[in-house]
């Protein structure tokens, strides 16, 4: 099993900041690291931290993403007494949390069967048959692509995103087949704040790599 990305488990960020530290996990053998916001967390203890599967005493076996076959992670529980990674509930679109703030639980009610009947192509790829028809899929964002993956399997590849939404202040978490990715037009922060105040839309699909807590920390100002 391939350890997690360094940095945030969510967003892969492995900056803190004071008003969004990285906060790790004091489980034992456990190594989730997450930004205060990107996990829900309210109120950093000042004492231990641990995240909701360390808290939990589950046997860790009986602790699956019910997204995705990726087993290491941050996870949270779904509104049917499962599991789920905060990363794959970002990025499955019908995914959503009871509570925005807490980020819990994670309510898988309104996935389409469609995503649960998709094969990973990433898994499929890397020689892990078994394991790409388990949980849901994310396709790529470009428009006509046809092609399905896990978002664990993106995030390992590095091919998730956070683009531009309908609003200012609106993140659209998407991702891209390597093929896609590669094709993508990476734009600095400075040319992102100002694509939002034109009205000029670009024809590519432009993707900012400022990470969902950059941004955050950019709105509060
Ligand atoms: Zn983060
Ligand atoms: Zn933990
Ligand atoms: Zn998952
Ligand atoms: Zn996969
Ligand atoms: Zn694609």
């Amino acid at each position: 099993m391939k350890e997690m990305i360094g940095g945030c488990c969510v967003c892969s960020d492995e900056r803190g900041w004071a008003e969004n530290p990285l906060v790790y996990c004091d489980g034992h053998g456990c190594n989730v690291a997450v930004h205060q916001a990107c996990y829900g967390i309210v109120q950093v203890p000042t004492g231990p931290w641990f995240c909701r599967k360390c808290e939990s005493q589950e046997r860790a076996a009986r602790v699956r993403c019910e997204l995705c076959p990726h087993k290491d992670g941050a996870l949270k529980r779904t509104d049917n007494g499962g599991w789920a990674h905060v990363v794959c509930a970002l990025y499955i679109p019908e995914v959503q949390f009871a509570n925005v703030s807490t980020m819990e639980p994670i309510v898988l009610q309104s996935v389409p069967h469609d995503r649960y009947n998709k094969t990973c192509y990433i898994c499929d790829e890397q020689g892990r048959e078994s394991k790409a028809a388990t949980g849901a899929c994310m396709t790529c964002n470009k428009h006509g692509c046809r092609q399905a993956f896990h978002v664990t399997c993106a995030q390992f590849a590095g091919l998730l995103c956070e683009e531009e939404g309908n609003g200012a202040d609106n993140v659209q978490y998407c991702g891209y087949c390597k093929y896609h990715f590669n094709k993508l037009v990476f734009r600095p922060l400075e040319s992102f704040l100002s694509l939002l105040t034109s009205l000029t839309v670009p024809d590519s699909c432009f993707c900012v790599h400022v990470r969902v807590c950059g941004l955050e920390g950019l709105t509060d100002v």
